[in-house]
């Protein structure tokens, strides 16, 4: 049987990094299985799913380097949806229920004041024909739940009837369905929840492997049930834990930095992202890898810990900057030139090692092309010897060594007090690349205009 996942977002909104966590993880797997990937979008909200999130969704996947083997759109199986809800009505396990949230509140309340947990009470079952037409009166439009088989034939009288999977990332799992309130499936206006079309749609896409967030823990204890109730096998169960912000808030939608299309915007390598979006929350250690292939044969889902991780952009910033610096020429000269970077890959060698990004070579660039020469006043006469000690050209990385040697044979100057000057007059910075690999680039005659 070829493994199968699915990714299942809703299009709702720009995906964040947490997401591309449940992407990688997912799409990691397949991989390690030769399965198949399928990028489901979770649509049926029609009033907050939009197609401009579906393809920034896709376009996002693309960047982190995932390449769907399938795409389907939950919208477009209605008819499959509508026939499980037939299913399940005709057997009894779907019910009609008129609650409106203010009652369901109140009875809430009422049983946290008792100390019983706020499990519903199955009202639906037994509405008398009185009620059901004081309902109809008032306009009421029901909401479906789905009956929980945690009951041996009367469901007045639920009892623990314990769930049971083994999951790939928290091993053996137990869900008791007497706690848990029959789940609304079906809203007032006739829309489906996320939670049988999804089961439907996992059945019929022989969906293998369910892979998730463990958000969803208590919902796998629900939908194995539904499963079993349309008469399918449920597949087998994946939870690893959440990422957080830095300072430890749930991630959301809302929160446009970490969402894919602001980190790439923001010139981040999709390496780096996808790096410490699948590594970071593992008992192994989190590290710049180069390519998707090596983050394949690196990552093991059972390696996930337990407990929410921190996405820190600071250690982004570091995994990032270790990839930058490794990156060959080839693989960066368009990017370059559309950063405005028009350098070679003597200029690119010279550099990469000073970069966070790949971008902020255009600042090195701008250097080498038209410094602002810094010479603090006392060193205008040094900076005007070294001038006149400037070998002729043609210059290589070794005319760097070649005149500050001279430089330092005729003014007795040394370390410090011998560079600093001249890379400030030569960069206009304190700080940066190797001289002796930028002195070429900046060329004889711009370096004598500099320094003088
Ligand atoms: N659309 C659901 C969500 O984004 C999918 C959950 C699942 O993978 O089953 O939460």
């Amino acid at each position: 049987m070829t493994i199968t996942v699915r990714f299942a977002p809703s299009p709702t909104g720009n995906i964040h990094i947490g997401n591309a966590r449940t992407a990688l993880i997912n799409w990691i797997y397949a991989r390690q299985n030769a399965g198949s990937f399928i990028l489901r979008y979770d649509d049926t909200d029609k009033a907050r799913s939009k197609q401009e999130y579906a393809d920034g969704i896709a376009r996002d996947l693309a960047w982190l380097g995932i390449k769907p083997d399938r795409v389907e759109r939950q919208s477009e199986r209605s008819e499959a949806h509508e026939a499980a809800t037939q299913k399940l009505k005709d057997s009894g396990l779907l019910y009609a229920c008129y609650e409106t949230a203010d009652e369901l509140d109140r009875q809430r309340k009422r049983l946290a004041m008792r100390g019983l947990p706020p499990v519903y009470n199955r009202a639906g079952l037994s509405y008398n024909a009185e009620e059901l037409a004081k309902f109809e009166d008032e306009g009421r439009k029901p909401h479906w739940r789905f009956l929980l088989p945690n009951h041996k034939g009367d469901p007045s009288q639920p009892e623990r009837t314990e769930i049971h999977w083994d999951d790939l990332v928290r091993g053996p799992q137990t869900v008791d369905l007497a706690s848990l309130s029959d789940p609304v499936l079906i809203r007032e206006d006739g829309s489906w929840l996320y939670t049988l079309p999804s089961v439907v749609d996992d059945i019929d896409m022989g969906v293998t492997h369910i892979i998730r967030g463990d958000d969803h823990v208590t919902n796998t204890g629900v939908q194995i049930a539904i499963f079993e109730a349309l008469g399918a096998t449920a597949p087998g169960f994946g939870h690893h834990n959440l990422l957080t912000t830095a300072s430890g808030e749930g991630l959301s939608k809302r929160l446009g930095s970490l969402s894919l299309q602001a980190l790439a915007e923001d010139h981040y390598e999709p390496m780096a992202v996808a790096s410490l979006a699948t590594l970071i929350g593992t008992s192994g250690p989190v590290e710049a890898v180069a390519t998707m292939d090596e983050l394949i044969s690196r990552f093991d889902i059972a390696s996930v810990t337990k407990s929410a991780a921190k996405f820190d952009v600071s250690e982004l910033d570091k995994l990032n900057a270790k990839l930058v610096h490794e990156l060959s020429f080839g693989a960066v000269a368009d990017r370059l030139t559309v950063a405005g970077a028009v350098g070679d890959e003597a200029f690119w060698l010279a550099v990469r090692g000073n970069l966070d990004k790949v971008e902020d070579a255009a600042f090195w660039w701008q250097k080498i092309e038209n410094a602002a020469p810094q010479i603090d006043a006392e060193d205008t006469e040094f900076v005007q010897t070294a001038a006149g000690l400037l070998p002729a050209e043609p210059w290589d990385e070794t005319t760097w060594g070649t005149w500050t040697a001279a430089v330092k044979e005729v003014t007795g100057r040394k370390g410090k007090g011998l560079f600093m000057p001249l890379r400030k007059a030569l960069t206009g910075e304190s700080h940066g690349p190797e001289l002796a690999a930028i002195l070429p680039l900046i060329g004889r005659e711009r370096t004598l205009a500099r320094l003088s």
